[in-house]
């Protein structure tokens, strides 16, 4: 590393641990552009992959006009025109072809630069006009250099990622489960917040990642050596022999520490004054069992079942549903689950399929995707039923923004229940309908709910999105998503409350869960079930071994009347140091 500047990221650290290792930095529409010679026997080829290029770009766009035509109307689909109008201007087209010639450069290269000399060129005319072109021509010119990558990427196959740091603009859920099976070190992206998918994910599969880190993918290349710390959210590039030796020391401590939770694996969440919490484990995808097993998890409270559609371009038949849930249930034993349906829209679609929604966090996600496809659901609720033959079936919806939803579901699983009835397939010992409260229109709604619902559990990610209008995966406001904020706080307790009258059992499987600080918090507010993802489950566990449901409460009620979130996060510090002290010097067991 001599000779090479060492530079500093700061981000936000969403799976804890240290790696140290070689950069793979995965290019995407948001690159910088990497140049390279080709051979005068290759300037054909070369060509042929920027006309192909260019022609997918077309169908793209050509698609996307459809959509918008059909959804909205002819003066938006009109955008796409001149976009369209853009891919065949002879000044980009022609000249790009030219350079490839004269110069002997990669097509992306090339492209890019003719889009930054006719940018300079119309913005240095200062009309408004002008200035919405420019926007186009970089929008229209970043497509096309989206399918470049890909022709190239399927061309030049993969390097091995295995025992690499990689570095990207952002992810989704599907490719970072990925990095697990590729065994990467860990991952740093300049998008992404803490409870993006990609970000749960990360955790899940114990990578340590930061996300966040802005432009990171600009100044650093393929084989640089970084060390990336997801605890604290930090990422060196080019460290030094002495940063390296702190690094690998701190994640020695790291490891131990993990090691020494473990300890506690068998051991109940139980508070000083006698109150058990139940500690179950989130689970995304089946791979993750063991370390469900190794983290003492007793059930699982929410069983993403998202994976069974990711990577693919077809549906996931009936079959396939009930190996794949039939596999978990065998490895589980008579532990509970609760399995939630589908949850494909916002973050967790496949990232290679263009999203026609402009909002999709707001759109057709969810409860609403399977009430739209009832094929879809159907085919998923018939697998959760058979796979459950003679055992007891927790089925939890998400994105229920009122009773309509979760009505509309019980009629299509009593249904269900019906036929299978009739087929003479063994049915579940016991069916427990539970709806996920992430609407804050659902919070209020819950002594309404509870009528209905056989169980609640708050999905704490969507609820503060939701609650704050900050959208989850957004860096440009991840400042604003407050777990801590009072409104937060507030709908917890109206949950908890309102579930009360009816005794509807209510936990939390949101990320708020994993924090040992906030799991105080919902200790207080009345939650007695967390279900979090596995490795977060020691930590958890020893903070509420080590302090009374009666300090819980007395933090929780203090906290529900603080103002803002800075206020609630510092009442937390305070309130928790000398319980945290107390526990730093007792032995874990
Ligand atoms: C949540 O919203 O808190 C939740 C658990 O669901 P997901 O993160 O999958 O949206
Ligand atoms: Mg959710």
């Amino acid at each position: 590393m001599a000779g090479r500047r060492t530079f500093f990221f700061e981000g936000l650290g969403v799976s804890e641990g240290i790696a140290i290792g070689p950069a793979y930095v995965i290019e995407s529409e948001d690159f910088r552009t990497e140049s390279w010679q080709i051979e005068e026997s290759e300037v054909e080829a070369e060509l042929q992959r920027f006309h192909e290029a260019v022609g997918l770009a077309a169908e793209e766009l050509r698609g996307i006009r459809q959509q918008v035509l059909e959804k909205i109307d002819r003066q938006q689909a009109s955008i796409f025109d001149a976009h369209l109008l853009i891919l065949e201007d002879p000044q980009i087209v022609d000249e790009t072809v030219r350079r490839i010639r004269h110069e002997r450069r990669n097509a992306e290269a090339v492209l890019w630069e003719v889009t930054q000399q006719i940018g300079e060129m119309m913005k240095s005319l200062g009309d408004s006009y002008f200035a919405e072109r420019n926007h186009d021509l970089y929008d229209v010119s970043r497509r096309v250099i989206k399918f470049l990558l890909r022709i190239y990427a399927e061309s030049h196959p993969a390097l091995p990622r295995e025992g690499c740091i990689v570095v990207a603009n952002g992810l989704g859920p599907a490719e970072t489960a990925q990095f697990s099976k590729d065994h990467v070190l860990g991952i740093c992206t300049n998008e992404g917040a803490a409870t993006s998918h990609a970000a749960i994910m990360a955790k899940a599969f114990s990578i340590p990642a930061c996300v966040g880190l802005e432009h990171i993918t600009h100044y650093i290349r393929s084989g640089d050596m970084l060390v990336l710390d997801g605890g604290e959210g930090k990422v060196i590039l080019n460290p030094t022999a002495d940063q390296i030796e702190f690094y690998r020391e701190k994640g020695e401590v790291w490891k131990k520490r993990l090691e020494s939770l473990r300890t506690l694996r068998d051991v109940p969440a139980i508070t000083l004054d006698g109150v058990t919490i139940s500690m179950m484990a989130n689970l995304e995808f089946p791979e993750e069992l063991d370390t469900v097993d190794l983290n003492g998890a007793e059930g699982i409270g929410l069983f993403r079942t998202e994976f069974m559609y990711l990577e693919r371009t077809s549906l996931p038949t009936e079959e396939e549903h009930l190996r794949s849930y039939g596999h978990v249930l065998a490895k589980l034993g008579d532990k509970p689950v609760v399995m939630r349906t589908i949850d494909i829209g916002g973050d967790k679609l496949p990232s290679d399929q263009p999203v026609h929604e402009f909002n999709p966090f707001m759109g057709v996600r969810a409860i609403r995707l399977c009430l739209q496809r009832p094929d879809l659901f159907r085919a998923q609720l018939r697998a959760m039923a058979m796979a459950h033959a003679g055992r007891e079936l927790n089925i939890m919806i998400p994105m229920i923004s009122g009773l309509t939803e979760l009505r509309e579901s019980r009629n299509i699983l009593d249904d269900i229940l019906e036929r299978l009835d009739r087929e003479g397939v063994n049915p579940p010992s016991k069916v427990n309908l539970g709806a996920m409260i992430e609407i804050p229109s659902a919070a209020l709604q819950t002594r309404t709910l509870c009528e209905e619902a056989d169980f609640l559990s708050i999905g704490t990610n969507d609820l503060v999105q939701y609650t704050l209008a900050v959208d989850r995966v957004n860096k440009a406001v991840a400042s604003l998503y407050r777990q801590t904020h009072p409104a937060v706080l507030q709908l917890i307790s109206m949950v908890v409350e309102g579930a009360k009258e009816t005794r509807t059992p209510v936990s939390v499987c949101g990320e708020m869960a994993s924090d040992p600080k906030l799991a105080v918090l919902l200790v207080g507010l009345g939650i007695r079930s967390l279900s979090m993802s596995p490795s977060s489950i020691g930590a958890v566990k020893q903070v509420l071994r080590g302090l009374s449901c009666a300090d819980a409460e007395a933090i929780a009620a203090e906290a529900l009347r603080q103002d803002t979130p800075e206020d609630v996060e510092v009442l937390l510090h305070f309130r928790l140091k000398e319980l945290q002290a107390k526990i730093d010097h007792e032995p874990v067991g």
